[in-house]
């Protein structure tokens, strides 16, 4: 008798993504689609900063911790104007508005709009130098205004902010399938992630053919927003509620295009399923191999017991003849497991993007505690906010754009 199955291996991944920060406290309902060019104007300013402690990085970096800030009123302005005057001493301002940069000077203060004076009293009061920040600034009816705060390591601030967002409109090149696990697919949940694959061109969304996106309320660790889980030659990406809470603080994105802060979490997951892409197809292979011969087994097993039973002498000559097969059979089925397992430590698509990206720290504090989660995040910022990434980290950048995930996972 052969035993089956002794050389299946168990080969499952985790991947998931960590979000940090507080959970909000503001309940005021955000709409993306109407960000009045008046409100910009007629906002308010004082700030409340919640979160912190994360480790400095050094050189530029997205943060992805969220803060969250109090609705500011015109009421806010004097106040924020006598702040900000103060601050300009010891820290230069550049505001771009509507693409236009302006070096500001200090007559140029009381003119600025409410949002840009609230985000750069934000930055005098938090020490994150390098950081990029995105940021949702509540102002009137419940209103918010999506501004982009970048703190440089000299110490200047660079404030983006828009009177107009354009359409997000994009046509789909993939139609994700909906999974419930413990929790359901809201359709505005839906929305957001339809629009999330929306930014992936048909090469990347490749990758997701097989992978549903299943819906579960929260995660065993808390303070996960969604998973990547492999097992074998199966995946899904796991969506917990917590993905969608910072979607009242954060944006991703230009602040003339903002998308919701959780696209950039799926983002995250999707980027797992790229590099863990060919771990899966050699998981599949292994699988398909796995099954064959177990059948070759039990036939094997059923001819041995007609052999004994017959005391068929011939037939024992051949059974040991397929014996020894079934043992170099086996033998290279266990390599294969062991392959498996080596491309899910690091496949092709993570060390290119090593050798592409080099010592380059990741673009995210997250990103920096291991090469998947590098690629993972650095990933999410190509598809939801290129410039980031490209501020952040130059090198990953490049690599994206001329496509090297895809030539490393054979797919171009
Ligand atoms: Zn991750």
């Amino acid at each position: 008798m052969i035993r089956q199955g002794l050389y299946r291996v168990f080969v499952a991944a985790r991947a998931s993504l960590y979000l940090r920060g507080p959970i909000p406290t503001d309940q005021a309902q955000f709409r993306w689609s109407r960000q009045a060019k008046n409100s910009f104007f007629s906002a308010s300013l004082t700030l409340i900063l919640v979160g912190c402690g994360a480790s400095q990085p050094e050189g530029p970096y997205y943060e992805t911790q969220a803060f969250q800030v109090d609705p500011v009123s015109s009421k806010d302005r004097k106040k924020l104007v006598q702040a900000a005057t103060k601050i300009l001493k010891s820290r230069p301002l550049v505001v771009g508005l509507d693409g236009r940069q302006k070096i500001i000077r200090q007559a140029h203060i009381a003119r600025l709009p409410l949002v840009v004076l609230k985000a750069y009293v934000l930055a005098g009061k938090i020490h994150k130098p390098g950081a990029e920040i995105d940021i949702l600034i509540p102002v009137s009816h419940g209103k918010k205004v999506p501004v982009t705060l970048i703190t440089k390591t000299d110490g200047s601030v660079t404030i983006l902010a828009a009177t107009k967002t354009r359409s997000r409109a994009r046509q789909a090149a993939y139609i994700p399938r909906f999974r419930n696990g413990d929790a359901q697919w809201s359709s505005a949940h839906r929305k957001t992630l339809r629009l999330a694959m929306s930014l992936l061109p048909k090469t990347d969304a490749a990758f997701l053919s097989d992978i549903p996106l299943s819906r579960y309320k929260t995660a065993r660790d808390k303070r996960k927003g969604a998973v990547y889980l492999q097992k074998g030659c199966t995946a899904e990406i796991r969506v917990y509620n917590r993905a969608f809470d910072m979607d009242k603080l954060q944006f991703v994105g230009a602040p003339n295009r903002p998308y919701p802060a959780s696209m950039r979490t799926v983002l995250h997951e999707v980027g797992h399923a790229i590099h863990s892409q060919p771990s899966r197809m050699a998981a599949c292979q292994l699988q398909t191999q796995e099954q064959k011969l177990n059948t070759r087994i039990k036939r094997y097993n059923r001819r041995l017991a007609v052999a004994r039973q017959r005391n068929d002498r011939r037939l024992a000559e051949q059974l040991e003849t397929e014996s020894r097969a079934i043992g170099r059979a086996r033998k290279k089925l266990k390599s294969l497991a062991k392959a498996v397992e080596s491309l899910m430590d690091r496949g092709p698509v993570l060390k290119a993007y090593q050798a592409a990206t080099g010592s380059s720290p990741a673009p995210t504090v997250y990103g920096r505690s291991s090469l998947k989660e590098s690629f993972a995040e650095a990933f999410a910022l190509f598809r939801s906010d290129r410039a980031a990434l490209k501020r952040a980290m130059p090198k990953a950048y490049e690599w994206f754009a001329r496509g090297g995930h895809l030539k490393a996972a054979d797919r171009q």
